[in-house]
Parts: C-alpha cells; structure tokens; sequence
C-alpha cells in the first residue's frame, strides 16, 4: 500500500487531480462554521478545522431522497447513476461512523441498493485528529482519533506536510491515479504515529455501561425523566449524529403522479411513533431520550455487535439546552453498577 507526503502547498494540486477524475467533496468554510461541500476551488478546501458542524453522512445517506416515481400503478425506481465521490479531509470518527450505517443498510442480508450505490462509488479519505475537540470521547466507544475504520486512506497533518497512507486497495489507487507527492520516510511514518499517541493522550475518558442486561434494565426507571428534563425535542442531536439512521418514507402525489420520498425522521419526535389509531408507544420526551440512547448503547451492540457512538461530540455541542450524553452514560453506569 502507498505511503506518501505531500507537500501542504501541493495540496491544492492534489485536489485538482482528484476532482479532475471524480466528484470531490471536502471541508469548506460557510456560515455554519466548516462543512462538507462539493469542491469547485480547491483552495476552499480546509483541512485545519476540528470537526464540521454536520457529519459527512449525508454524502451517501441523503436527508431527503426520491426512492421511486409512479404514475397510476406503474412505478419506476429513481436509481440513479452515481459518479465515484471522494469525501476527503473526514475525522475518523465520522469515517468509522459510515463503517457503522454500513452494517445497517446491509443487516440481514437485506442490502440497500440507495445506500450501497453511492457508499461504494465512495473513497473516503480520513484526516486523522491531532488536537480533539471539546466534546470528542471517541476512546471511550472504541474509536482513536488516527483511526482507520471506514477509511480507504488516512492523512496525517505533519505540518508543512501531509503524510498519506493508504489502508485499503481502493485508497492505494486514488494516490496511484493522483500522481502526486513522493514516497514517505520511516521518520515520516513515526510522526504520525507519535502525533495519535499524543492526540489520544488528550481525550478524556468517559465510563459508558457494558452491562447489557442491566442496562437494560433501567427500561422503567425514573432515571429517564430526570436525564430527558431538559430535553426539548428539537432533534438537534440525532440529526447531526453520524451514526443515526432512522427515517421516514411518504408519496407524494398529485392525480395520480408522484413520487416516494425517504427523509431522515427522529425518535425526538412525538409524530415518529405515532399510530393511525392515535396510539403513542412513546408519549413523553423520557420515553423517546431512553430510545436514542438505548438503541445506541443497547439495541445496537445486541444486533450489531457495537455500540453506535462514535463519540465525535456533536449531540453535545449542537444540544440547545446543553443535553451532554457523557453524563448520561456516566449517570446510567452509576445506576448500572449499583444493582
Ligand atoms: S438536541 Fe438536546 S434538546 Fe434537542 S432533542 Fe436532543 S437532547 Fe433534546
Ligand atoms: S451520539 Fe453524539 S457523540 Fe455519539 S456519534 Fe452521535 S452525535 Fe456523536
């Protein structure tokens, strides 16, 4: 596998040489603070932000997508042909975050061809963490901020430089096709690694619950009322997560012509479980905060195996009344140990 540096004042040049043979999205700076935008300038591009106000989830799981059109009983699927993507400059832990909604567009055997056709037309460059911010935990739930989960290749800020190494064939062959920058030293390669050390030396350590049966049963506990009382139900948290994946599916028709749309949905709502009979299973907002964190810490490592956090911190950060989800899964683990 490759293993370069590229000068900082070639970057540009790298990115023109992608962008030349595929679709290249990265961090650009907008009114959001940095976000992951198209590229049309190159020197747009920037790769010393923290972490981006959204997550890069959206490249290949769109907020709102047309599954299919109809016109009276006949229907076609809205498949459409997607040009390869490079999504560069992505922290590890949104990269590891795709390798998650991976496992839950392909559960079961039950693959789906939205999803997969624009994650696998996908080379996603990571660019590893070497000052975590704030509200980053990805230690606790099994992330490093140089980590290669979901990542084809990782770069690393060496300063004037950017060390490039790829992790999985498909990333050796965006930097053959690239053709830029120049072999990277063993020195170079220590560098990094020395940088990751220091970077996970800063991250601070929060104990989540592994017990899974006793987690599970905090179900009724009034632990939830007093964790969600300050919760508004805005959804600010579950739809700049990562790792959220729920949705919505709704035609839209007009005499006889419309089309079915999938858009992201939030268990923060009410209007999410509600039935056709009136009935809410979820009726308060205890009940619906105790959904998005048990399906996470819960339901997820139950079907998955894993846990689905990433701890990139945006729920914390993005939360209107300060909800800050390391407590929470402190508060849980002490209630946890305690049985
Ligand atoms: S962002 Fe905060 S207030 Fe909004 S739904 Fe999430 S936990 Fe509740
Ligand atoms: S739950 Fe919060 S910290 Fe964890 S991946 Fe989602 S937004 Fe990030």
């Amino acid at each position: 596998m490759k293993v370069l540096t590229v000068a900082k004042t070639d970057v540009p040049a790298l990115l023109e040489a992608i962008a030349a043979q595929r679709r290249l999205i990265a961090p650009i700076e907008d009114r959001m603070g940095t976000s992951f935008g198209e590229v049309s300038d190159p020197a747009a591009v920037r790769l010393d932000y923290r972490n981006t106000h959204l997550s890069s989830k959206e490249v290949v799981f769109p907020q709102c997508e047309t599954l299919l059109r109809f016109r009276d009983d006949e229907a076609e699927d809205a498949l459409s042909e997607e040009r390869e993507t490079v999504l560069f400059g992505v922290r590890p832990c949104d990269a590891r975050a795709l390798s998650l909604l991976d496992r839950v567009f392909t559960w079961d055997g039950l693959d789906d061809p939205y999803y997969l056709r624009r994650r696998q037309g996908t080379i996603v460059v990571a660019l590893a963490c070497r000052e975590p911010g704030p509200a980053c935990f990805c230690t606790s739930v099994g992330g490093a901020p140089a980590g290669e989960a979901g990542a084809d290749v990782l770069a690393t800020d060496l300063g004037d430089r950017l060390l490039l190494q790829a992790v999985r064939e498909r990333g050796d062959a965006l930097l053959e096709d690239a053709g830029v920058g120049e072999a990277a030293s063993d020195a170079d390669v220590e560098a990094a690694k020395q940088a990751a050390e220091s970077a996970e030396a800063l991250l601070a350590s929060v104990k989540a619950p592994t017990d899974l049966e006793r987690l599970r049963a905090t179900f009724d506990s009034d632990v939830w009322s007093e964790l969600a009382m300050g919760c508004l139900g805005c959804g600010a948290c579950t739809y700049s997560c990562p790792t959220c994946h729920c949705f919505d599916i709704t035609d839209e028709t007009r005499k006889g012509v419309g089309k079915r749309v999938r858009s992201w949905d939030t268990c923060a709502f009410p209007l999410f479980t509600l039935h056709g009979s009136g009935h809410n299973p979820r009726p308060a907002k205890d009940a619906r905060l105790r959904q998005r964190i048990l399906h996470k810490f819960l339901y997820c490592p139950e079907n998955f195996g894993e846990v689905f956090c990433v701890g990139c911190g945006r729920c914390i950060s993005n939360c209107p009344t300060g909800i800050d989800l390391r407590r929470i899964l402190e508060r849980l683990e002490q209630l946890v140990s305690a049985a």
